[in-house]
């Protein structure tokens, strides 16, 4: 145990290959440094991530206790940029550089004033709550990648629809497959704020995981890719009666069903980085990590909008059995079927939903 600078106590861990000094403190005030020990796996995915992405700068525009920063300059090598507008955490993030040996920038600044400032490779914007003030700046300072975490889950995956249409410009109710959906009007808003500065942006990895949701996108500029990145965002019909779900509309005569967008309907992920960023996970002892992009890179050229197993048996008045038999009984019927991170109990398949239902 230690203090930072600001009298706080700390304590030292091990993440990787790096050795950190976070803030003792388990709940933090509004002002204090905070050390999320739940975004650890985030972190190790975003090692193996950025590992295959190989930026040479990299922003950390909310940089705290450097956690990330840090350990992207020890572990991938990229020239890195912390930002805090806290003097306590730039010393501890300075603290950290030092102990790590790597030299990293420190910026004493808020993060809006310090990405108006600046261009890097890859841009992270990890808030402490939602990130929708950050996506205009971030959009326009990253040359070829931005990430961007949202801690606020609830207000995008259907708890709060409310709070989703004034703060994400969409509508949700709240599905089997939430997660999915929270995830895909993130990524939706990203893209359309985007577009307006003839921006493309394309989502290349993501997930959910522990009360937060990442999102990985590639950039690239000109009005004509940003008109086509747009052509990737659709309005999602979904009857809560069938369970019955389609772009445009649900084919259903229930009468029960909903708009959820706009949002992001494309692929969520990049096959080829997810298969890369598992190698770098297994070959450095992220279990937990290579567990997560094992099960992504399984799901990544899967369709869009996952089942559950469980609500689709409660649609049929059916118990559950094993999943493992419902995805054995759609693949001898010809169909691609498999699980998703997204849901212990989901799955993805191309198989219409009354052939789902034989299979349930
Ligand atoms: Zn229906």
């Amino acid at each position: 145990m230690g203090t930072t600078g600001a009298g706080e106590e700390t304590s030292e861990i091990r993440e990787g290959e790096t050795t950190l000094v976070v803030p003792a403190v388990a709940r933090p005030e509004e002002g204090e440094v905070f050390y999320n020990p739940v975004q650890r796996l985030a972190r190790d995915v975003s090692i193996c991530v950025y590992k295959c992405l190989a930026p040479e700068t990299l922003c950390d525009a909310l940089a705290a206790s450097g956690a990330r920063g840090v350990r992207i300059a020890k572990e991938v090598g990229a020239r890195v940029t912390c930002c805090d507008r806290s003097e306590a955490a730039c010393s501890l993030i300075r603290r950290n550089a030092d102990l790590n040996g790597v030299e990293v920038e420190v910026v004493r600044s808020d993060a809006s004033a310090a990405l108006s400032a600046g261009h890097w490779d890859a841009v992270d914007v990890d808030p402490f709550g939602s990130p929708v003030g950050f996506f205009d700046l971030a959009a326009r300072a990253a040359r070829r990648h931005l990430a961007i975490t949202a801690t606020d889950p609830a207000a995008l995956c259907g708890v709060y629809p409310r709070v989703t249409r004034r703060r994400y410009l969409a509508d949700v109710v709240k599905t089997e497959f939430y997660h999915e959906v929270g995830v895909r009007i993130l990524a939706g808003f990203a893209v359309r704020t985007a577009a307006k500065y003839d921006v493309a942006l394309r989502p290349i990895f993501a997930h959910s995981s522990d009360h937060y949701y990442r999102i990985y996108f590639s950039k690239e500029t000109g009005g004509r890719r940003a008109d086509a990145a747009l052509e990737s965002l659709g309005t999602l019909r979904w009857c809560r009666k069938c369970l019955a779900r389609g772009l445009g509309g649900t084919g259903c005569s229930c009468g029960a069903d909903a708009p959820i967008g706009p949002l992001y309907a494309g692929e969520l992920f990049d096959w080829d980085l997810a298969r890369r960023a598992l190698a770098e996970a297994q070959a450095r002892g992220f279990s937990e990590a290579a567990g997560l992009l094992g099960a992504i890179a399984g799901e990544s050229r899967m369709p869009a909008f996952h089942y559950d197993h469980h609500a689709l048996c409660k649609a049929k008045g059916v118990p559950p059995r094993k999943l493992s038999k419902v995805l054995a009984a759609l693949a001898a019927a010809g169909f691609r079927a498999g699980r998703t991170h997204f849901s212990e109990t989901g799955f993805r398949t191309d198989a219409a939903l009354s052939e789902i239902m034989k299979a349930v």
